[in-house]
């Protein structure tokens, strides 16, 4: 069965977790992510912040609890978003939020590896830890699955970085923000695995 790690599409046919911002409508999504990207971290992020704590503290009516898979997308960017001091402190708050609500994360980073690592060492994080949109390196591939944490691929990834994770059992697929359709992703993800789509599988993290 195909699943969409992570998506910004909104009317989605198809299993998977919706990232949701905090306007929405929370009780339309049977699976969704919630939390401060680092693009929209600037200085009122502490108002962000208190939004989220609030949500969590007293949600909405509706099995919101049980809807929410994770905090995230959440994370670091040198490329685009505020101040990386901010940053840092924003995603280190968010972190100490999905751990004493035993929540797995949905990582966003960009050109920031070694520093999102850092903070997540910091935490003992009973629950999963996805890095989502991932492009990297099969090193840096390699030394995110070392470390027990799960990568999700989107349209453009490099090859070896994938089969990396498939054969670790680690492997999520998402479209984010692509407008392709998962079932699309899943014929490019396996082509390049030499095998057919119906026969990925994903780890069963979100759904079991
Ligand atoms: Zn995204």
């Amino acid at each position: 069965m195909l699943f969409d790690l992570h998506t910004h599409c909104k009317i989605n046919e198809f299993d998977g977790i919706v990232n949701c911002t905090f306007d929405d409508d929370f009780s339309l999504f049977p699976r969704f992510s919630l939390g401060i990207h680092p693009w929209d971290v600037d200085e009122h992020w502490e108002e962000k912040y208190a939004m989220l704590v609030g949500l969590l503290k007293n949600p909405p009516v509706g099995s919101f609890h049980d809807r929410l898979c994770a905090i995230g997308e959440i994370g670091m960017d040198k490329l685009r978003g505020g101040d990386m001091k901010i940053q840092e402190i924003c995603f280190m708050n968010q972190l100490a939020l999905a751990d004493s609500y035993q929540l797995p994360v949905i990582i966003h980073a960009v050109k920031t590896i070694n520093e999102v690592v850092t903070c997540l060492s910091r935490f003992q994080l009973s629950k999963q830890v996805v890095f989502h949109g991932f492009r990297g390196k099969p090193e840096q591939a390699a030394f995110l699955l070392s470390k027990g944490y799960y990568l999700s691929f989107g349209p453009k990834f490099n090859p070896e970085s994938l089969r990396l994770a498939y054969q670790s059992d680690r492997m999520f697929l998402e479209t984010d923000d692509s407008g392709m359709s998962i079932a699309d992703v899943y014929s490019l993800a396996a082509n390049s695995l030499s095998i057919s789509p119906t026969d990925i599988s994903v780890p069963g993290i979100f759904t079991s």
